[in-house]
C-alpha cells in the first residue's frame, strides 16, 4: 500500500518541530515525510535582534537542518515554496514541486509595513539572517565612512515600534554602539538613538512596572523615546513622524530599523487561502478551515484567546506547541482516530531581553528584572534548542553565560 505523504513547508520553530516529533511518533513504513526550506539552516529568529546589532556573530544563531533530522524517516528539500494548490493537493517549489496526503504550513512571519511610504526601500527589518547581517554591515559602514563625510546623521539609528522586537534590538543596540565607537575612532556623544513608538506607552499591553524599568535603562543608556509618534514616511535620509494628521517632524538618520509589525508569510495569500495579513484563522485542532488535510501553525496561523476575544500574539513558544500538536494529530488522522486534540496555547511567561545581562519579565506569573531575568531569558533560548534537537543541539549552540 502507498505511504502517505507529509509535507512540512517551513523548518522554522513550528517546522522543525513537527518534523522532528513526527519522525519519533511514525515508523519508518508508516509516512514519506518531506521538509521544505529556502536555507539548508534553521535560524533562531528570537536571536535576530543580537545578531542585527552585532553582539552576536550570525553564525551562531543558526544550525544545519540535517543534523536533527532522522534521515530514514524525514527527505529534506531545500527550496523555496511559490504557492499551495490545494484543490491539487501540490505545492509548487522555485525548481519543482511536490504532492501531499497532509500538509503543514509552518513558513513564519514577514514584516507588516501598513502600507508607509518609502519603509519598503529605505528600511531595515530584523526578519531573517540576511536581514541581520545587512543591518549590521550597514551600521558598521555608516562608522566607517564617518570620519570622510563628518555627517552626524550617519550617526544616528532610528528604531520603529516598541514593541518586543524594537526593545530587544535597542538593549543590543546600546550594549554594541561603545564598541563601535571605540572601533571607529568615533566619539560617542555623536551617536544618537531614538525609538518612534505610535501607542501612548512602550511595550504597550505589558507590565507597567517592568515597562518603566526597561525605558529607564535604556534612557540611561542613552536612547531617546518618541512615544504616543507614528512613523509616517521613510526616507534615504531618514523619516517623517506625527502625533496627529498635521503636526510633521523629519528626523534625519542613516539607520531606519522597522520592528513595528508583522504579517503571515506572502504564500498564504498567494495560495488564496482566505487570511487575515497572511494569517489563517485556524480550527482547534489547526486545520485551514475548509481544508482536512492543510495544517497551518506559527506565525502564519491566527489563534484567537477566547478571554480576550483576541488573537494570541505570534510567537516561537506558541509555534513550537503548535508543532507538537500538529505532529499529534496528523499521527491520529494516519490511525483512523478522529478525536483530533485541541490546540490551546500554554502560555509559561514572556521575557524581554535588554542585552546580554538584562532583561525584564513575567514567568509563571511572576515578575523577574535584572540578571534573574536575563537568566531566565538564556534558559528559554537554550530549552527551545533542546526541545528541538537535544542536549548535543544545546550543548553546542546554547547560551551559558548566565551572569
Ligand atoms: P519561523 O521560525 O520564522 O520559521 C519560518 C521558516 O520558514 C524559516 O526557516 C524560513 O526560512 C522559512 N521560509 C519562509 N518562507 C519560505 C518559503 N517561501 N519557502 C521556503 N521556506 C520559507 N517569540 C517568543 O516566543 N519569544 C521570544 O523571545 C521572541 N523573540 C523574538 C525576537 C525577534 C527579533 C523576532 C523577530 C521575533 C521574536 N519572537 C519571539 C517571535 C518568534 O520568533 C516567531 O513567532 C517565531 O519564529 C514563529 O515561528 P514559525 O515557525 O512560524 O516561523
Ligand atoms: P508588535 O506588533 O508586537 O509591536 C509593534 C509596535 O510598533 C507596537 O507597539 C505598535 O504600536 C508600534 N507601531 C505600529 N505602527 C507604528 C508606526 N507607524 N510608528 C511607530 N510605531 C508603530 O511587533 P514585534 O515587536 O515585532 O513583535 C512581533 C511578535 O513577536 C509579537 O507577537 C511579540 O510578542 C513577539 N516577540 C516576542 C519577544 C519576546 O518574547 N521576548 C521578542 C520579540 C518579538
Amino acid at each position: 500500500m502507498k505511504k502517505p505523504k507529509i509535507v512540512i513547508l517551513g523548518a522554522g520553530y513550528g517546522g522543525l518541530m513537527t518534523a522532528t516529533k513526527l519522525q519519533k511518533a511514525l515508523g519508518v513504513n508508516e509516512a514519506d515525510i518531506v521538509l521544505v526550506n529556502k536555507n539548508d539552516y534553521h535560524y533562531e529568529t528570537t536571536w535576530l535582534h543580537e545578531a542585527s546589532a552585532g553582539t552576536l556573530h550570525h553564525d551562531r544563531v543558526r544550525y544545519d537542518i540535517k543534523n536533527v533530522l532522522d534521515r530514514n524517516k524525514v527527505e529534506f528539500v531545500q527550496d523555496t515554496v511559490m504557492e499551495i494548490k490545494a484543490e491539487e493537493k501540490k505545492v509548487l517549489l522555485e525548481k519543482s514541486e511536490l504532492a501531499y496526503d497532509y500538509l503543514v504550513v509552518a513558513l513564519g512571519g514577514e514584516s507588516e509595513t501598513f502600507g508607509i511610504k518609502g519603509l519598503k526601500e529605505y528600511a531595515f527589518s530584523i526578519v531573517n539572517v540576511n536581514a541581520a547581517r545587512r543591518i549590521r554591515e550597514h551600521i558598521e559602514y555608516q562608522f566607517s565612512t564617518y570620519h570622510d563625510e563628518q555627517d552626524d546623521n550617519k550617526l544616528a539609528i532610528v528604531v520603529g515600534g516598541a514593541g518586543f522586537t524594537g526593545i530587544e534590538f535597542l538593549g543590543e543596540l546600546v550594549e554594541r554602539i561603545p564598541k563601535l565607537c571605540q572601533e571607529y575612532d568615533v566619539e560617542q556623544s555623536k551617536v544618537k538613538i531614538m525609538c518612534v513608538e505610535a501607542a501612548p506607552t512602550v511595550l504597550p499591553g505589558f507590565d507597567p512596572e517592568l515597562v518603566k524599568y526597561a525605558v529607564s535603562f535604556l534612557e540611561g543608556k542613552g536612547v531617546e523615546f518618541k512615544i504616543g509618534t507614528a512613523i509616517k514616511e521613510c526616507a534615504p535620509d531618514g523619516i517623517k513622524v506625527g502625533k496627529g494628521e498635521d503636526e510633521i517632524e523629519e528626523i534625519k538618520a542613516g539607520t531606519v530599523v522597522w520592528a513595528a509589525g508583522v504579517r503571515g508569510n506572502a504564500v498564504i495569500e498567494t495560495s488564496g487561502i482566505e487570511s487575515m495579513r497572511a494569517r489563517v484563522k485556524v480550527e482547534p485542532d489547526l486545520r485551514a478551515p475548509g481544508f482536512n488535510d492543510i495544517f497551518i501553525i506559527g506565525d502564519c496561523a491566527l489563534v484567537i484567546n477566547e478571554e480576550i476575544n483576541r488573537p494570541y500574539p505570534p510567537t516561537a513558544q506558541i509555534a513550537m506547541q503548535q508543532g507538537i500538536a500538529v505532529a499529534k494529530n496528523i499521527a491520529k488522522l494516519m490511525r483512523n482516530q478522529n478525536d483530533l486534540e485541541k490546540f490551546v496555547p500554554d502560555i509559561k511567561g514572556t521575557v524581554c531581553s535588554l542585552g546580554d545581562h538584562n532583561a525584564i519579565g513575567v514567568v509563571y506569573g511572576k515578575k523577574l528584572v535584572g540578571t534573574p531575568a536575563s537568566f531566565m531569558k538564556k534558559v528559554i533560548d537554550n530549552r527551545a534548542l533542546l526541545m528541538i534537537g537535544g542536549i548535543s543541539l544545546m550543548l553546542k549552540k546554547g547560551k551559558f553565560n548566565f551572569i
